[in-house]
């Protein structure tokens, strides 16, 4: 049943206790891959960062990138880098680093490059094509790294315009040459690991916590509306307890008056979880106590109500007492998450994608642009099989002569003004057909250009390349049973719902268009 999500706040609310389905905004939609029966989910898992607690990105990239760039000057890199700025759009998931040449790629779901920027500029077509030609990205494990957190965009921006300085201004190293692009990488990367792990960055966020994650009153509403339909909860993050803590302590604590605190919630809580090891390793867990210290000796066997540090998947699922189909594991990082939680633990999959907020957003807005684009296209297709059939008859006329002609019986008086004749028609269609491409194409590189831009300036779509599917879109696709913009838009579900997917089809399945 789907009931209006304009309602009265008080008639909604209703509903939402009886656990009928309210229709969800069309931002807060959920996105079945693959079938997902939510009745026969009895637990649900949850990632911490950029899961149930949602930073906010602009403050977090300044605060990466002022931790990395103090780190990288102490490396002996120029004054100038702390100039850098944060520029949110330049980087975006699934885009790859070539760190030989100092690029940043976008790949198509067959891994061929569609887009490339050498440091922040462009690479022209002829430029790409000649670097990227016919190659399948991602099989260079040394050579290329692949941006697959929100947490690593920052560093994909900060590397690209060091790029352009070793490019511009190789003289600010001083007399010392400037480091390679591979070195340059490998040194961002370190900075921003070791930002993250000597708390230069936590205890900055620690400090000023309501500048570093927005708050989303539905969280704690939502999680209750998961445990009052009878299922478990658990978190499993990376992060480590002081942080767990203080975070979840601002983005859930409070919020209804029912839990004393954000652990309530949880019927298992693990830090420090050491994803994606946690889902093959055989880490022990350490029980903390509700200030972090670690209490008694480590264990295979994890109890219900407790804290741990570590520990690992085959534990996990042992304590939770139903099979691996079961549970349902809600994260945002598409690899430390999703793939390797799928793979190696058989637990379905949420994936939580912020960017689809936006995604749809301009997909609606822009509708009517996304269908003349889709139109385009199969005219694109019909001219040029239209036109290579024309081309394919003037070349069989060209070697035509009138002899021929009155072999096939045409008088010969006749003869030679029929095959003029005919020969002129051919080409006056052939060059109508090529104007009208020409339009066509016009047109559709215009209407492109436009719907890119509408997404991100430099890349277009996360989900799209061009006109197939983003590497990040594939693996979305493959790895996710369902997708949403954040978790909280499972409050518009009932506990339920079935999740269908569309049907599979290849394309041969398809009514042949022509
Ligand atoms: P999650 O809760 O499993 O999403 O874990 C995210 C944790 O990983 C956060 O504590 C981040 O600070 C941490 N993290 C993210 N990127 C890096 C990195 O590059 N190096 C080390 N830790 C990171
Ligand atoms: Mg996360």
């Amino acid at each position: 049943m789907s009931i209006d999500s304009g309602l009265p706040h008080a008639i909604r609310k209703l509903i939402f206790d009886a656990e009928i389905e309210v229709e969800a905004p069309h931002t807060a939609r959920i996105f079945t891959n693959r079938d997902l029966a939510f009745e026969r989910i009895g637990v649900i898992g949850f990632d911490m960062d950029y899961t149930l607690a949602i930073y906010r990105q602009a403050a977090l990239e300044t605060l990466s990138l002022e931790c990395t760039t103090s780190k990288l000057l102490a490396r002996g890199y120029p004054e100038r880098i702390t100039a850098i700025r944060s520029d949110p759009e330049f980087a975006i998931r699934g885009l790859m680093v070539d760190k030989k040449y100092g690029n940043v790629v976008k790949m198509d779901r067959h891994g061929y490059v569609g887009t490339a920027y050498h440091g922040k500029r462009l690479l022209p077509r002829a430029e790409r094509k000649e670097l990227y030609r016919a190659q399948r990205l991602g099989m260079e494990y040394e050579r290329f790294a692949a941006v697959d957190t929100l947490f690593s965009l920052p560093e994909v921006n900060l590397f690209a315009e060091i790029v352009d300085l070793i490019d511009h201004a190789p003289e600010l190293w001083g007399p010392r040459p400037p480091p390679t692009y591979a070195q340059a990488w490998n040194d961002v990367r370190e900075c921003i690991d070791l930002s993250h792990q000597d708390d230069s960055i936590k205890g900055k966020i620690k400090a000023d916590i309501g500048r570093y994650f927005a708050i989303d009153p539905e969280l704690g509403p939502t999680l209750h509306k998961f445990r009052s339909a009878g299922k478990r909860l658990f978190l499993l993050t990376n992060s480590f307890y002081p942080y767990t803590d203080d975070v979840l302590r601002y983005v859930l604590g409070g919020q209804l008056a029912t839990y004393e605190s954000w652990h309530s919630y949880f019927d298992w809580i693990v830090v420090g979880a050491r994803k994606p090891g946690f889902f093959t390793g055989q880490q022990p867990f350490q029980e903390l106590d509700v200030r972090g210290k670690a209490i008694g000796e480590p264990t295979m066997e994890p109890r219900r109500g407790r804290i741990y540090q570590g520990g690992n998947q085959l534990g996990l699922q042992r304590a939770l007492g139903v099979t691996a189909d079961e549970v349902l594991y809600v994260g945002d990082h598409i690899y430390g998450d999703i793939v390797r939680s799928k793979k190696s633990s058989g637990w379905r999959t949420a994936l939580i994608v912020d960017d689809l907020e936006h995604d749809l957003e301009v997909r609606r807005a822009r509708r009517i642009t996304l269908e003349e684009i889709e139109h385009l296209s199969q005219l694109q297709i019909n001219l040029t099989d239209e036109i290579s059939a024309q081309r394919y008859l003037s070349r069989l006329l060209s070697r035509m002569t009138t002899a021929d002609l009155v072999r096939a019986g045409v008088a010969a008086e006749g003869a030679e003004a029929l095959l003029d004749e005919t020969r002129a028609q051919v080409r006056a269609r052939f060059d109508r057909l090529r104007k009208y491409e020409e339009e066509t194409a016009e047109t559709l590189q215009r209407r492109i250009a436009e719907i890119d831009g509408a997404f991100n300036k430099y890349w277009g779509s996360v989900f799209a390349a061009r006109k197939d599917t983003s590497r990040f879109g594939d693996q979305v696709d493959a790895y996710a049973c369902v997708y949403t913009s954040r978790v909280t838009n499972f409050r518009f579900v009932s506990p339920v719902k079935y999740f269908h997917a569309p049907h599979g089809s290849l394309p041969h399945w398809r009514r042949s268009v022509r």
